[in-house]
């Protein structure tokens, strides 16, 4: 390059240099403009919404079953009134307002439902469609009733422990319940209370709660229940509570962590099917593993959080022709 070369070199790399950032500067200029402007205009509205959009941001991709209880030939509780619903028309009335809320607001989240109409589902059947679509989250809506017209209120049912990611989501609903639905609140009802349909908890693979919305055996309560008002709100408080749960980082691995215990009715060397004649006593489904040894089919039962619960399993079994059962912890 001689010296002429060389200037005009220079001279071109100093004129791109300006022409550059000019246009640079132009550019961030206009930019800083661009977001300065709708922020002069922001209502305090506007920035609940853009906080709350933040929010659900961090919110991880997630399954949730909503089960309707009861339904088609099964009626759950029957109606008071003729005016009123059944137990499953209600339930299912409400399961739909939840997953529409959910849908509605939570981008993350995927909902599906267990029963969309008027059809008969088994409890086994329920928790089947959960495990099988490896559900985040399972949600089951019933309505309660009593002997004693005078008993009213919510009441959440979980089977786990007070570390587990079930009951953390109860008591974000006690919170909601107490404090938006301002009805009474009966309290978070653990395993050793529970009753038949509580099943679908012991065997999903996922948190899960039932929640009994109120009492239709008493009328000021079937009133509530039978009004699309108060349906809206019983679902919005669900919803609420299932997307404040959803914020909780990892909540779904402090639910993986728990052992359960099992009850083991048998071993055989050769395989036997889990509808054999043998098991149709059982209430509960039977898993069978395969494992090293001689009598290397293990039949096993239950799911339970207690030692004590596993024990009483294992009483049962035995009643029933499983002499020598016994309880075994599973991680
Ligand atoms: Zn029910």
């Amino acid at each position: 390059m001689n010296n002429l070369q060389n200037k005009i070199f220079i001279r071109t790399i100093f004129v791109f240099t300006i022409i550059f950032s000019f246009l640079f500067s132009k550019n961030t200029f206009s930019q800083n403009k661009k977001t300065e402007k709708p922020q002069k205009n922001i209502t305090k509205k506007q920035l609940e919404k853009d906080i709350a959009k933040i929010k659900e941001a961090n919110i991880p991709k997630s399954i949730i079953v909503i089960d309707a209880g009861h339904g088609g030939e099964d009626p759950g509780k029957p109606k008071g009134k003729t005016v009123f619903k059944h137990e499953k028309d209600l339930n299912l009335s409400i399961a739909l307002k939840l997953g529409k809320y959910i849908t509605q607001n939570i981008p993350n989240a995927e909902v599906l439902y267990v029963r969309t109409g008027d059809r008969t589902v088994s409890l086994a059947d329920r928790m089947d469609f959960a495990n099988s679509k490896k559900a985040d989250l399972f949600v089951s809506i019933h309505c309660n009733s009593n002997p004693s017209p005078q008993i009213n209120g919510t009441e959440i049912h979980v089977y786990g422990s007070p570390l587990d990611a079930s009951v953390k989501l109860a008591e974000i609903m006690k919170k909601e319940f107490t404090e938006k639905v301002k009805r009474k609140f009966r309290g978070i009802i653990h395993n050793k209370e529970r009753g038949h349909n509580l099943y679908v908890l012991q065997y999903a693979e996922m948190p899960s709660v039932l929640v009994e919305c109120g009492y239709m055996s008493n009328p000021e309560e079937e009133k509530f229940l039978n009004n699309e008002k108060s349906q809206n709100i019983i679902a919005s408080a669900i919803y609420r509570s299932i997307k404040t749960y959803l914020q909780i980082p990892n909540i779904r691995e402090q639910e993986k962590q728990k052992s359960v215990f099992k009850v083991q009715l048998m071993a055989t060397d050769k395989p036997l099917p889990a509808e054999s004649k043998r098991f149709a006593e059982l209430e509960e489904k039977v898993e069978i593993i395969e494992t090293d040894g001689k009598y290397r089919y293990k039949y096993l039962i239950g799911n339970e959080y207690t030692q004590e619960g596993a024990e009483a399993l294992a009483k049962k079994v035995e009643k029933l022709g499983f002499k020598g059962a016994f309880v075994v912890q599973v991680e």
